[in-house]
């Protein structure tokens, strides 16, 4: 999402006449784009603004002002702390407020020297009041769904993107047929909970994610679906049934459980049990049973005993799933579990994460291994390290490399999958 909302906020600043610089000391305006979901992340944005201080004093004993801004979750929860924390800063957005950004910078070059910052849950909808999104290359993100009602325990996300809105059908699919105008080839919908999908169609109907997976299928030139991120108790059976349906939605999930004891899950508030996830896995794996599945884990959620961490694990081994992404618990201001008792130990928490991880990248080399010898479609995003390659993704989201010539950037190939390791495949156009 994040990645997402810079490139929106770039079509603003090349609205306004702003060109990419090809360094910070070339640049007259840096706005840092920050996240609030865990403190490390929160904390990075600090050091990054001390760090942009000398170079921005540099700038200045050559004569060369240099505006500071920025925008995201930390903004929304820290407000006015973030000047108190980097004075040197020149306004402050948050994420539902950044098309707001041409009254604010022309505010900043009015009253420099002054802190501009605005947080409001505005009213209007960003989306209305931003320069259309164009693609930047074969895959596209395109949001749906922002903010979520869910308030699990641990989570800002209800606090800083607000309630969970959907953006009407019609203005999707127009986006999305721009998109593969333009070159895109596959389409990722975005959202913080994005199978809650409720946006209204043209007679004021509201539908589903799973209606408008059928509608974007019919586009013709786009040839692959996504969506992330998803909500175990949002997935439907329509929304299922798609993976049977509709050969153009990716046949990889991401699904993310958090937590295998139904002790824990029921103090993160989440509105399923492990017995309902794994339930709704059978499901999709009858509906396709070519499904990879991924997850996000919190080890060291407040309470948790080495019984519940057992049934974390043992999730881990009945999915065992393709790819996942696992985190140490964070307490995060605001929210209830950060007063909750029985916090869990940083040492244990660490010890957790580590045995988790270990467990999952075996998992996940052990898929990666078996792709050898197939042959995949691969859309290739970017060119790699090396002269003549380009790194792609296949169907189930693995990075493979290859030596092609470049002319494939941006479209499907057929590749010969010749080797794995944990993160990444490399691989052979078909036929070569
Ligand atoms: N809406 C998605 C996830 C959004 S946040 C969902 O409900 O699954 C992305 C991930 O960050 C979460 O899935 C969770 O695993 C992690 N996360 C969120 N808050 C966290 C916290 N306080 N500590 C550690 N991890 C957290
Ligand atoms: Fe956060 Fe996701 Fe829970 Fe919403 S559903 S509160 S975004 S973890």
């Amino acid at each position: 999402m994040n990645v997402y909302d810079s490139g929106r906020i770039a079509g603003i600043l090349q609205q306004l006449g702003y060109t990419p610089a090809t360094s910070l000391k070339d640049a007259d305006l840096v706005i840092f784009n920050t996240c609030h979901i865990r403190e490390k992340a929160a904390e990075k944005v600090f050091s990054d603004l001390g760090r942009l201080n000398l170079i921005r004093e540099e700038r200045l004993s050559a004569g060369k002002d240099t505006i500071i801004g920025v925008c995201g979750c930390v903004v929304q929860a820290e407000d006015e702390q973030i000047w108190k924390r980097a004075p040197f800063v020149d306004f402050a957005t948050g994420p539902l407020t950044y098309h707001r950004l041409p009254e604010i910078l022309a505010k900043v070059k009015r009253r420099k020297g002054t802190f501009v910052i605005d947080t409001d849950f505005p009213a209007e909808d960003k989306f209305d009041f931003l320069p259309a999104n164009h693609s930047s290359g074969g895959c596209s993100f395109l949001a749906i769904q922002e903010g979520c009602n869910n308030f699990c325990t641990y989570c800002v996300v209800p606090y800083t993107r607000g309630v969970e809105t959907s953006r009407p059908v019609a203005d999707v699919l127009a986006e999305a047929r721009r998109l593969v105008s333009e070159g895109s080839v596959e389409i990722n919908l975005l959202g913080q909970n994005v199978n809650s999908y409720h946006g209204e169609d043209a007679q004021g109907h509201e539908r589903t994610l799973a209606y408008l997976i059928r509608q974007l299928a019919e586009i013709d030139g786009l040839e692959r679906i996504r969506y992330t991120t998803s909500y175990p108790a949002d997935m439907t059976d329509d929304l299922i049934n798609c993976y049977r349906d509709i050969p153009k939605l990716m046949p990889y999930l991401h699904l993310p459980i958090q937590s295998g004891s139904d002790k824990i899950l029921k103090a993160m508030n989440r509105r399923h049990t492990s017995g309902d996830y794994l339930r709704i896995i059978d499901k999709l794996l009858a509906a396709n049973p070519q499904i990879g599945m991924s997850s996000d884990f919190i080890v060291g959620f407040p309470d948790e005993t080495d019984a519940d961490f057992q049934a974390t694990l043992d999730v881990v081994n009945q999915v065992k799933y393709i790819q996942a992404f696992s985190f140490k618990y964070s307490p995060r201001p605001g929210t209830p579990a950060a007063l909750m008792p029985n916090q869990v130990e940083e040492k244990v928490k660490k010890e957790r994460l580590e045995i988790l991880q270990n467990l999952l990248f075996d998992y996940q080399l052990k898929f990666n291994q078996q792709s050898i010898g197939q042959v995949m479609p691969v859309l290739f995003e970017h060119k790699g390290r090396h002269k003549g390659q380009l790194i792609g993704r296949t169907p189930y989201m693995q990075n493979l490399h290859a030596d092609i010539s470049a002319d494939k950037l941006n479209h499907i190939v057929n590749i010969k999958v010749t080797g794995a390791t944990t993160n990444s495949l490399t691989g052979i156009k078909e036929g070569d």
